[in-house]
């Protein structure tokens, strides 16, 4: 279609069919002049055939006008009428050789006297030379010309046959002319005419219908190119930013209204160079999807972050491989997640502010001690040493009581929306410790077995996977309050592993009696709970999951022996996976 709309072909079928009107034209002109040619060629015919006639009477006439002379002669040979007789002579001499001279016109029956005619011009030509020194007296000269007489009889017969093959030869032309007369050759003539006539008609058919097959392209073009126009105007206005990129140079082959509201693509800027690449990571990394899932935070031009969630996959595009994007902005909905997320672990932390300050008492109640201790060293005079040793001391409780409230302070930052490798035995450690007073005082057993390297990173926020965690050993503990089996030997097992082929899977298992079987299939949506208003939001394990999606990962749940097991499987982050697999 493209193509068609570059080249004019309706001025190439012009030009076609204006050929072969003119090549009729020339078809009709050549008949009409093949006409005239033939009719001048019997005109020519029929006046060579005539010349042919006269030749021979000419040459008869010739004849009898010589023997005539020779009469004369014999009569009275004065030199006049010798002269005349020489001249009669040389004149029939002449009148033989365009007997048979002829270019025109082949008479065979003519020809078969040229040898008999040749002999005599040479006859004539001997007595031509002799009339000159013929005898004075007149006896002699009868007797010599009635010789000439002799010999030349056979000429006039030969003559006399020539005149009737001719005359023998003309009534066969004019008999075929006679013919050619009455019957023309109309017949040709006609089918030339009717097959230029057949050619014009035939041209005329199919100019037409390449005319209508052309108006047919036409259409069919022009309803591609609405169709394009809808697709475009469709895709235009989709809410979802859509884009097409091109990887080798981070070009834009095709970008709508939302994209350029949403991010703006802006060629050669840093974070439009980051985008591409996440774009083209997640276009080759989507576990035999057709589509892979992006999933970024993008710091537009005028400074503000937006939270993008979309779909990538490659595409042809202009003949060369691209990356085709769709994009939403999700900002609004990752606020309120983030918000939910640091609502949570605002609660964890009320819930976590007795044992807070039970674990900063300790210190606090060693430095007291220390301070009165050195106090009194100081008083009484004792040696430096002593008193130095109870400073460090003090020193030590500070750093104690320090790390605990950094652990509380980072706990309640507010989740980020940064995508940074993270080593994940460390987040799933920190995690637990989080959890570890409230499970001491609800007489949990929490048991760790993570048998990941300790340098095995993950690409995703460490604080909201931690969260994640938290989230499942916080459930955990619920369901065993909620199920009154408190007081029985409860536990709590996590444990992870790494296999290269399927990346870090984290189980968190419990033996609470498992998830209800009725929202066991709806667990993860949001708002579902089976806790009263004032504990449960039913936000924790949506959330959880989305967080997991997040790290291109999933988060699954199934009821076993007696209990429920959480798992999270996370790909490692692909410098990690190369590590592992050097
Ligand atoms: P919330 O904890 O606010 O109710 P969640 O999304 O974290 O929200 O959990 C949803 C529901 O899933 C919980 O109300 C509970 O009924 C069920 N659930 C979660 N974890 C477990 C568990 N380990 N054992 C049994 N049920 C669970």
């Amino acid at each position: 279609l493209t193509s068609l709309s570059h080249s004019p072909p309706l001025h190439w079928a012009r030009i076609l069919t204006a050929g072969l009107i003119a090549t009729m034209i020339v078809l009709v002109l050549a008949t009409l002049m093949l006409f005239d040619t033939y009719s001048r060629q019997r005109a020519l015919l029929s006046a060579s055939i005539r010349n042919t006639g006269w030749v021979s009477y000419q040459a008869q006439l010739e004849f009898v006008k010589a023997r005539a002379q020779f009469d004369l002669v014999m009569l009275e040979a004065s030199p006049e009428a010798l002269k005349r007789l020489k001249l009669r002579i040389e004149l029939l001499r002449s009148r033989l050789p365009l007997l048979y001279n002829k270019k025109e016109i082949v008479v065979e029956d003519i020809l078969a006297f040229k040898d008999e005619l040749k002999s005599f011009e040479t006859r004539l030509d001997r007595m031509s030379d002799e009339v000159a020194s013929l005898p004075q007296d007149q006896e002699e000269v009868r007797a010599a010309l009635n010789a000439w007489i002799v010999e030349l009889e056979p000429l006039g017969r030969a003559l006399q046959k020539v005149m009737m093959a001719s005359i023998a030869y003309n009534e066969g032309v004019f008999q075929l002319e006679r013919e050619l007369a009455e019957d023309p050759a109309i017949v040709p003539f006609l089918l030339l005419i009717l097959t230029g006539a057949a050619l014009a008609l035939v041209v005329v058919l199919e100019s037409r219908r390449d005319r209508q097959r052309f108006s047919a392209l036409l259409t069919a073009q022009s309803e591609a190119r609405a169709m394009e126009a809808n697709l475009r105007a469709a895709i235009e206005a989709m809410p979802a930013a859509t884009l097409i990129v091109d990887p080798a140079d981070e070009s834009v082959g095709f970008y709508n209204a939302g994209a350029v509201e949403l991010i703006g693509p802006t060629a050669g800027a840093a974070e439009w160079s980051r985008f591409v690449r996440a774009t083209l990571e997640a276009a080759t990394d989507h576990n035999g999807r057709p589509w892979g899932m992006l999933t970024m935070g993008f710091v537009r031009a005028q400074g503000d972050i937006v939270s993008l969630r979309g779909a990538v996959c490659s595409v042809v595009w202009e003949g060369r491989p691209q990356v085709l994007i769709v994009l939403a902005d999700t900002s609004r909905a990752r606020a309120a997640e983030l918000q939910v997320m640091q609502a949570a672990k605002l609660a964890t932390l009320g819930e976590m502010a007795t044992a807070i300050a039970h674990e900063l008492n300790q210190p606090l109640s060693v430095i007291k001690m220390a301070v009165a201790n050195a106090h009194r060293l100081l008083l009484s005079g004792a040696p430096t040493e002593s008193v130095l040793a109870k400073l460090d001391r003090i020193g030590a409780q500070v750093d104690r009581a320090k790390r605990i409230t950094d652990q509380v302070r980072r706990y309640g930052r507010m989740p980020s929306d940064q995508r940074t490798p993270f080593p994940i035995r460390h987040a799933v450690e920190v995690a637990s410790g989080f959890v570890a007073e409230q499970y001491r005082a609800s007489d949990i057993r929490l048991s760790l077995q993570l048998d990941v390297p300790a340098e095995l990173q993950v690409i995703g926020d460490q604080t909201m996977f931690e969260q994640v965690i938290v989230n499942l050993l916080v459930n955990a503990r619920d369901a065993y309050e909620s199920a009154g089996l408190r007081g029985s030997p409860a536990g709590v097992w996590v444990r992870a592993d790494y296999d290269p082929a399927v990346g870090v899977r984290i189980d968190v298992e419990d033996g609470a009696g498992g998830v209800p079987e009725a929202i066991l299939p709806k667990i993860f949506e949001p708002f579902i709970t089976t806790k009263s208003a004032e504990r449960g939001t039913g936000l924790g394990l949506s959330v959880a999951r989305n967080v997991v999606r997040d790290m291109h990962g999933t988060l699954s749940v199934q009821n076993v022996r007696g209990g429920a097991r959480f798992t999270i499987i996370v790909p490692v982050s692909s410098a990690a996976a190369r590590l592992d697999a050097a």
